[in-house]
């Protein structure tokens, strides 16, 4: 980051005041008027926002020697956005807003100084949020969506299909007997055959469904415009894909390999809202289990016998 105060000293040391702060003191609080802006000449301080949860604060960025602080809000009048503390003993240069704007009037290079800074704290925050958001929505293990993510999408594609006359299925799958793969072969190669049943529901859906770990070994494929019936056909290719698929494990299992059940719900054909969806599909997934397992189950709709 530029060196505010080398690049523009010999101007600001006439407009600006000497002053110092110790550690752990606030330069001021979020909420505070915006009355002037700081330039931290030595020492380092940090910008936060106070919260009710937690540790009590989210920590945006710590600033060094050369930094300005607050010129934003000296250019907007408004309060200021977050909290600013030193963390070491700092010497800064106090600027009044009046000064401030006078010098911008002066020296339109500081202005454009300023700009890229803000255009790089945009983009370092833009990837931060992007990095926060992809690991709130993703389960670590297999990178499906979490169980989360999927219930808000849910509702969302529902209330989309409501007002389209859409229709949207559902598919949950269990992987049957899993508690004997984990028993037989350790957790750890259980989260290996996970890993691998997670990608298979994954390739054999379409861009654009909503593929999600339920739970520990239950997935869910939210199919947006999907009928029951192709529905029904996508929970069979990945119900016959896992089928041939290879497990280290597997020839171990009751039936001589890994396999899933699948339940299957259609929107609004089977249910009118989101619990009834789920509890649809999940009322299918039982019956699939009762029967035998190794199989899908819609209304009206089971898998072949094998
Ligand atoms: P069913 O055919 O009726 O579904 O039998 P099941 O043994 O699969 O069913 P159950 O629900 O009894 O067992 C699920 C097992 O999944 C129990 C648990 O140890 C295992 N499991 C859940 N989450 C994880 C995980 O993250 N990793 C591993 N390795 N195993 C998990
Ligand atoms: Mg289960
Ligand atoms: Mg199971």
């Amino acid at each position: 980051m530029k060196d505010f105060w080398k690049a523009f000293g010999a101007e600001l040391t006439e407009l600006a005041v000497e002053s110092s702060l110790p550690a752990g003191q606030y330069l001021w609080r979020e909420g505070d008027p915006g009355n002037e802006v700081v330039f931290l000449v030595d020492g380092e301080m940090e910008v936060f926002h106070e919260t009710s949860e937690g540790d009590g604060r989210v920590v945006l960025r710590t600033l060094g020697p050369g930094a300005v602080i607050g010129e934003i809000v000296g250019l907007d009048g408004g309060a200021r956005s977050a909290t600013v503390r030193a963390l070491t003993g700092c010497a800064i240069r106090r600027l009044s807003i009046d000064s401030f704007r006078q010098l911008l009037r002066r020296r339109p290079d500081l202005m454009e100084d300023l700009f890229w800074q803000q255009t790089e704290r945009v983009r370092s925050l833009t990837r931060q949020v992007t990095r926060h958001h992809h690991r709130a929505i993703t389960d670590p293990l297999t990178q499906l969506y979490n169980f989360g993510f999927f219930r808000e999408r849910l509702k969302l594609e529902l209330d989309r299909a409501q007002a389209t006359g859409d229709s949207v299925s559902l598919v949950m799958f269990d992987i049957d007997h899993f508690k004997h793969y984990n028993d037989t072969n350790g957790h750890q190669e259980g989260n290996v055959a996970l890993v691998k049943v997670a990608e298979t529901v994954k390739r054999t859906g379409r861009r654009g469904d909503i593929v999600a770990r339920y739970g520990g070994e239950e997935f869910v494929a939210l199919l947006y415009g999907a009928t029951r019936e192709e529905a029904f056909r996508f929970a069979e290719s990945v119900r016959q894909a896992v089928e041939r698929e290879a497990f280290a494990g597997g020839p171990a299992q009751p039936m001589g390999r890994v396999t899933v059940s699948g339940g299957v719900a259609a929107f609004p054909a089977d249910a009118p809202d989101d619990e009834a969806l789920i509890a649809a599909a999940d009322a299918n997934l039982y019956r699939a289990k009762a029967g035998g397992r190794n199989r899908v189950v819609a209304e009206s709709l089971e898998s072949p016998r094998a």
